[in-house]
């Protein structure tokens, strides 16, 4: 297939982390037959310093008429980068928020998978862990509290503040949509995560989750409220495959399912839209301080471009072998500093690309 690719290389390691995951990708272009063409876009402080703003609508077009984005990282040291000194509308990661938007992105997937390499950097007992977990968290990303009306007033001489969480069905119905399909990818299981007991979007999100259900027989679908499912992530991981939930719950819950897999460096993450279209990007940031070092892992931004090949591209053969790749450099004893206690052979960004690219 022919393909092309937006690639936002960012700020501080991402374009270290970029060329090594470009570098997988042309192995597999060249193993299987197909041709991916990159148009290069600008975010972040990188934008900032030659545009004066963090996002224009020149890069954002370009990304649109791309079939996929791929990204490293965006912003610069908090305390001492002079991007910070800008209004918050200018700073670098206003571009990510201006792209998630312009983009209509609303569905975030977080997988959470504990590598057997890593056991060691993970906080769970072992009984626990077992032969590991694999899931993914599917979040709404552009409805519910983040985007409700809000307001901060005195009443009766007290200071007040008020959020508000509205969702409409269609914004529920495409989510559960989306979730139902990647279950179909996987091991054909949902369990959509609410507070069904108190909040009437909650009852709203379980009854439309359900007319969805319908549509998808081969896939099972099971509810559980969003207190108990903080609990069996830590107490069970192993029973979830797909977890889908509004946008603040799921914010909650993928950063701890991203905490109970070990290593920042290891975790991908996608935002897709109506049809295939889908941005790719690590979970973690720009890391400035090891920037420009030849030590980030390259691993988290490696397995977003194999999310892309296999929900923007359909080629879920190719993303498996880079996943497998990416276990069996694991195996053989590689890693990068952030994850020193997984194996015994410390090697660079560059020559862990190198290797993952070898087993392609
Ligand atoms: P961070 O994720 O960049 O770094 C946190 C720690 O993890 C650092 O010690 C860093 O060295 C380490 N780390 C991160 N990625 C790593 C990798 N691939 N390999 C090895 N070690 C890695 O978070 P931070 O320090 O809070 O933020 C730094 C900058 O990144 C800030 O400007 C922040 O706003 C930005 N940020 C951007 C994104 C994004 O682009 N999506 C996300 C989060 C933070």
């Amino acid at each position: 297939m022919e393909a092309k690719i937006a690639v936002i290389q960012g700020d501080g390691i991402g374009p270290e982390i970029i060329k090594e995951a470009k570098k997988v990708l042309e192995k597999v272009a060249k193993v299987y037959g197909h041709t991916f063409s990159y148009e290069e876009v600008l975010m972040g402080g990188i934008s900032i310093d030659t545009y004066g703003e963090p996002l224009t609508k020149e890069a954002l077009e370009t990304a649109r008429a791309c079939d996929a984005v791929l990204l490293g990282a965006v912003g610069g040291d908090v305390n001492t980068s002079p991007w910070y000194q800008l209004p918050p509308h200018l700073r670098p990661e206003a571009g990510l928020l201006g792209i998630r938007k312009g983009l209509n992105l609303y569905c975030n997937l977080r997988p959470a998978v504990l590598f057997k390499q890593l056991r060691e950097a993970c906080p769970l007992k072992d009984s626990i862990i077992g032969e590991g977990f694999d899931f993914v968290v599917v979040r709404e990303l552009t409805g519910g509290v983040y985007f409700g009306e809000r307001r901060t007033f005195v009443e009766n001489g007290l200071r007040k503040a008020v959020d508000t969480m509205p969702y409409d069905e269609k914004e529920i119905r495409r989510i559960a949509e989306w979730a139902f399909k990647v279950a179909r990818k996987r091991r054909k299981k949902v369990c959509s995560v609410d507070k069904a007991n108190v909040l009437d979007t909650s009852r709203l999100w379980r009854q439309v989750v359900s007319e969805v259900a319908k549509d998808y027989p081969d896939v099972e679908l099971t509810n559980m409220l969003v207190d108990n499912c903080a609990m069996q992530m830590v107490k069970d991981p192993k029973q979830f495959d797909v977890v889908l939930t509004e946008n603040m719950f799921g914010d909650i819950l993928s950063d701890e399912a991203s905490m109970v897999t070990g290593s920042i460096g290891m975790l991908s993450s996608a935002s897709l839209s109506d049809g295939s279209f889908g941005l790719y990007e690590p979970s973690h940031g720009s890391a400035p301080d090891i920037a420009g070092r030849d030590m980030a892992n390259p691993i988290a931004t490696i397995l977003s471009a194999a999310m892309m090949l296999r929900y923007s591209f359909d080629l879920c053969k190719e993303a498996d072998r880079i996943e497998q790749a990416v276990s069996q450099v694991l195996e053989e004893g590689y890693c990068t500093c952030d994850i020193k206690g997984a194996g015994d052979k410390l090697v660079g960004t560059r020559q862990m690309g190198s290797l993952i690219a070898e087993k392609i």
